[in-house]
Formats: C-alpha cells, structure tokens, sequence
C-alpha cells in the first residue's frame, strides 16, 4: 500500500471503468486486459488487476466471485444477482430484485450476526440450450439394451 492520492481517478483507472460500464459481459481480469489494451498500449495486466482492486474499493465497481468462476469485474456497483451457465461459464445479470427479506427472516433465528448474502442463478445461456437439445436430440435410443 502507498500513501497519497491512491483514490485519485487517474485515465487508466477510468479507461477501465468506461470498459466495464460499456461491457456488460462480467469480464475477467484477463477480458478487461484484452479490452482496454487498444487504448492503453503500455498497460501491464499486474497494472489492470490493482486497478480493478482500487475500483473496487472506491465502490465504482464490483468484483465477483462466482462458484467456479474465476474472480469477475461488474461494472454496476448496484447489488443485483447473477445467473452463470454452468455449460460456457456466461455471466448475466438475473433481473429481480434484491430479497433483502431473506436477511429479515433469518433475523433472531440465528446466532450470528448477518451482514448480507450471495445468490446465484445457475443455468443454461441460449447458445448451449441450443446444443444441449441439439446433442440429446441425436442420442440414439438405448433403452432396453444393457439390463
Ligand atoms: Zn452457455
Ligand atoms: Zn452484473
């Protein structure tokens, strides 16, 4: 950690978040490096990945760690669930709102102290839906051949 204007939005840090904000693809670090080396040609991704990390702090953005995911950048600092295709690994935003009831109802019924919650949606994006229907339509018929 080093003292001084580390909050300071410098151009890298908001051509960053301009990426993100404009991508709503839930990028990893890797992405986000990949996005923004055109106009950042001299970026290291160590560069990109504190960037990410003091975006974050400053509450601009949202770093996610997803079940089985690599960690994820969100540009909406906004609390909003996600749904993961188990199948590609896409990330969406899952359109409900917060249930911040959940946190109420467990309120007295647990001797710890809630602080929040994680929720994620699992499924199958367009795409592999598609394939999967595509791979199950062509399975030859079985049953009955191994009793
Ligand atoms: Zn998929
Ligand atoms: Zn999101």
């Amino acid at each position: 950690m080093q003292n001084g204007p580390k909050f300071r939005m410098t151009r890298q840090r908001q051509v960053i978040l301009e990426a993100l904000q404009r991508y709503n693809t839930h990028p990893s670090a890797d992405e986000v490096y990949e996005m923004v080396r055109a106009e950042l040609p001299r970026i290291s991704l160590g560069t990109v990945y504190r960037n990410l990390e003091i975006l974050t702090e400053l509450g601009e953005i949202q770093t996610l760690t997803l079940s089985g995911s690599m960690k994820r950048f969100d540009g909406n600092p906004k609390k909003h669930y996600h749904i993961r295709c188990t199948r590609c690994d896409q990330v969406d935003d899952a359109p409900i709102a917060p249930l911040n009831r959940l946190e109420d109802d467990l309120y007295g019924a647990t001797v710890y102290t809630i602080i929040g919650h994680r929720l994620e949606f699992l499924g199958l994006c367009p795409e592999c839906t598609k394939i999967v229907k595509e791979e199950t339509d062509h399975i030859p018929e079985i049953a009955g051949e191994h009793i």
